[in-house]
């Protein structure tokens, strides 16, 4: 496949902030070929998981692997060098560089070294070998911004640096990718061309973890959908399978 995801698994997740039991033993597989929806109210533990997954957070108990990868036990540069993508809700693309660059930069996520040097342009950065431009290009393809690849990344409207976030994660050809609100603060139409890149990425073979407020687009994206509450599973089904949980529909929307 073009974009070849692997198997999330997410078994027992624990996590506490001093008293506070943010996640009480998750579970949540994500497959190639499927977009995956995280869903709950606010503090039901979303976040959260996606840092520990991330790495950003230690476990307290449970298993995060990717394939047959252990994840639970590495910082961020680590779990990231193994193929976890993620975007996050505000772009953190560095002022100064092209749109075809911060894509580029993309290559080195877990590199720490190598994104300074990407943005200072110091000399490795600079000797791009022929096949990187190819991925560049292709990567920008997909997700429908290649014809503005010579503009200023910082200056684009916010849905197209979300979609340079897709892009610059795609690059590293991620075994998952964690797509966090990528949504909020889009008008109509950049949701509906969110929605399609994700569903290309989807149907390339990707692995799409999403976490998601816009219920609608939740249901129009995913194959299965993982509902929390109070840091613990409360639902998990098909987009009508969950649209007829009441439970859900009650704690979550207040339908
Ligand atoms: P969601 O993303 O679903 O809104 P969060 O994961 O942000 O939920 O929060 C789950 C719970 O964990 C909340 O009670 C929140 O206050 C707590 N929490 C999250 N991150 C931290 C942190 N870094 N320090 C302390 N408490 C946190």
């Amino acid at each position: 496949p073009a974009v070849p995801g692997k198997v999330l698994r997410v078994e027992g997740v624990a996590k506490a902030f001093g008293g506070n039991q943010a996640l009480k033993g998750v579970d949540l597989v994500a497959s190639p070929g499927r977009v995956t929806a995280l869903i709950g109210p606010n503090g039901s533990g979303k976040t959260t998981l996606l840092n520990m997954i991330c790495g950003f957070y230690r476990t307290d108990a449970g298993v995060i692997a990717l394939d047959d990868k252990q994840l639970q036990r590495m910082g961020p540069d680590a779990v990231a060098r193994t193929g976890v993508a993620r975007t996050f809700q505000t772009p953190n693309i560095p002022e100064g560089i092209t749109v075809r660059e911060a894509v580029m930069a993309g290559r080195y996520a877990g590199h720490r070294a190598t994104v300074l040097e990407a943005v200072l342009r110091l000399p490795r950065y600079r000797k791009v070998r022929k096949g990187d431009l190819a991925e560049a290009d292709r990567v920008l393809d997909l997700v429908g911004i290649r014809h503005l690849e010579n503009a200023e990344a910082t200056a684009l409207p916010l849905g197209q640096r979300r979609l340079l976030e897709v892009a610059r994660c795609l690059i590293s050809n991620p075994g998952v990718l964690l797509l966090d609100e990528t949504a909020s603060g889009l008008d109509e139409d950049e949701v509906e061309r969110l929605a399609e890149v994700i569903r290309r990425v989807r149907d390339a073979g990707g692995t799409v973890v999403l976490v998601e407020h816009n219920f609608q687009l939740v249901l129009s994206l995913a194959d299965e959908i993982v509902a929390l509450a109070h840091g613990e599973l409360m639902a998990k089904g098909t987009p009508e399978e969950i649209q007829n949980n009441e439970r859900v529909m009650s704690e979550y929307l207040g339908i």
